[in-house]
């Protein structure tokens, strides 16, 4: 097996140690990739790398917009080129069914796409000014940050890569990426495509290994002018405490425990529906998901048993051959999930379906769960408070407009959240109370490349995708200029008076 690389300065390089680690298939615990395993030093390379490449060479923060789209093109065309291969390795990578890889993989390309698209609109304003100096005319313009460090988690792989890779590189900036190290092999994929389409050397680097070893260092570098961030809220508050020393900038994708909103005048099977695309989608491992269903009190037995004769019907297996569900990413986050089943089995929520391992015919060797669906909840329950970040969802009810409000906010984090109702009038009454960046009135997660995603309270702050992810990396500068150049006599005057 050949060992995939960091990619700095324009070539592959192994870890400065040497070290390399083993990246595994969560669909049947076999090794299928072996990956550089860097420390800080490598990140240092790395910086130093972007750092020359935005602050001496600056080839790439100096080529216009449109000369910029047009590399961001050939990477689209590029992914779109490789699509069937770049899916499999997230699939194998994370465990995920092949065709909702695949959508990652079309929404990647269709990223860069809207990125080379934006960076060639106009950038910047014109403002009408007058100043006791004389004529003046005032422009602002928007310049890149400068280095830029992005890390990444193993949720989407190729997706959230994108997600910061096309907008930073669209403005102009010089990056260091930092994909999890538990599913790194499409982005070193990607960085190849990066190297055919010829992004000038430095402009992007690529760097492999854990948040510890090669990424803290990304967020003390004072040679670092912005650190995007997207994963937990315990590492989200590492690296903003981290990147004060040279007061980068920082943007923040954290966590979330989101509510689902269900009134009894919802569409009983659409809800349904979405509440299942809400919380089993992509094993649940979606940062986004509706984990806290709160249904009204009189529709509730009525919700319930039919989402779990959904959940009971769900297909679960290996992602190459597309179940409704894949595999958990690692060992590790499977008994993470099989842990919050217990708690909130010992802390007395009904399990009304899955709340197991799954390991039947292909899944034996895997990491699977059954889709879980808890009743009864209560406010003090482990299983309402914390992410699981699985297929693992948490029903309580309402009786009141005002009490699902209070319950749907009742949490540290402010991602997202939907409400379901025939009533138009009450749905977006509901929506704009609700405390989160993200909300869909009767639908669950579709998410566009147009529109701003990121979140409130400890969900973090800063954007991703549309006009404000582009924004995110980049700074205002404003240009005054003397429309009557020469003497304007402000000294001769004050004597005078
Ligand atoms: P994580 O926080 O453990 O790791 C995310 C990334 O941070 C990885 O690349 C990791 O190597 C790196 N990292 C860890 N410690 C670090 C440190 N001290 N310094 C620098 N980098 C460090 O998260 P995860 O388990 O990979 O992903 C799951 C989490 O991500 C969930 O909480 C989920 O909600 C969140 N998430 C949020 C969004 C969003 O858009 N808000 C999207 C996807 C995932």
């Amino acid at each position: 097996m050949d060992i995939k690389k960091n990619y700095i300065n324009g070539q592959w390089q192994a870890a400065l140690s040497g070290a390399t680690r083993s990246i595994t298939n969560p669909g049947n615990g076999e090794v299928i990739g072996i990956v550089a395993d860097s420390n800080a030093d490598d990140s240092r390379l790395a910086i130093a790398a972007a750092k020359n490449a935005f602050y001496g060479k600056g080839e790439w923060r100096r080529m216009n917009g449109p000369k910029r789209a047009e590399m961001l093109l050939a990477i689209a065309d590029k992914i779109r080129a490789r699509a069937d291969e770049l899916a499999l390795l997230d699939m194998l990578d994370n465990g995920k069914p092949l065709r909702e890889a695949r959508a990652d993989v079309d929404d990647a390309a269709a990223c860069f796409r809207y990125y080379a698209g934006l960076v060639c609109q106009p950038q910047g304003g014109v403002y009408e000014v007058s100043d006791g100096f004389g004529p003046m005319h005032s422009y602002s313009m928007h310049e890149p940050v400068g280095v830029c460090a992005l890390i990444t988690p193993w949720n989407y792989p190729l997706l959230m890569a994108t997600w910061k890779l096309a907008p930073s590189l669209a403005a102009g900036n010089c990056v260091v990426f930092k994909p999890s190290e538990v599913t790194p092999l499409s982005a070193v994929e990607l960085f190849r495509i990066f190297d055919e389409v010829g992004l000038p050397a430095g402009t992007a680097n690529l760097v492999l290994g854990t948040g510890p070893q090669a990424g803290h260092e990304l967020a003390l570098s004072h040679d670092v002018d912005m650190i995007t961030f997207t994963g937990s809220t315990r590492t989200g508050q590492i690296i903003a405490s981290a990147a004060v020393g040279n007061l980068k900038k920082v943007g923040l994708e954290l966590g979330g425990k989101s509510p689902n909103v269900i009134f009894a005048d919802a569409d009983l099977e659409g809800a349904v529906e979405w509440a299942m695309i809400g919380v089993f989608f992509n094993q649940g491992e979606v940062c986004s998901a509706g984990s806290r269903i709160l249904v009204e009190e009189s529709l509730k037995d009525k919700f319930v048993a039919r989402l779990a004769e959904r959940a009971n019907a769900m297909t679960i297996g290996y992602g190459l051959n597309n179940p409704d569900m894949g595999a958990i990413v690692s060992s590790t986050q499977l008994e993470k999930v099989l842990g919050h089943i217990e708690r909130a089995k010992q802390q007395g929520a009904t399990l009304v379906c899955g709340g197991e391992r799954y390991t039947e015919g292909e899944c034996a060797k895997g990491y699977f769960v059954r889709p879980t669906i808890f009743d009864n909840c209560t406010k003090e329950m482990d299983i309402v408070r914390e992410e699981v970040f699985g297929p693992v969802v948490a029903v309580q009810t309402f009786r009141t407009e005002a009490e699902a409000v209070a319950m749907a906010n009742d949490t540290p984090y402010g991602l997202a959240g939907a409400v379901f109702t025939s009533d138009g009038a009450r749905a977006l009454r509901v929506m704009k109370e609700i405390r989160a960046g993200v909300t869909w009135i009767n639908c669950y997660n579709p998410t566009f490349n147009e529109a701003p995603w990121g979140g409130y309270k400890m969900s973090g702050y800063g954007r991703d995708l549309g006009v404000n992810g582009l924004q995110e990396y980049q700074q205002v500068k404003q240009v005054n200029i003397n429309l009557k150049p020469g003497v304007v006599g402000w000294y001769e005057n004050k004597a005078n008076d």
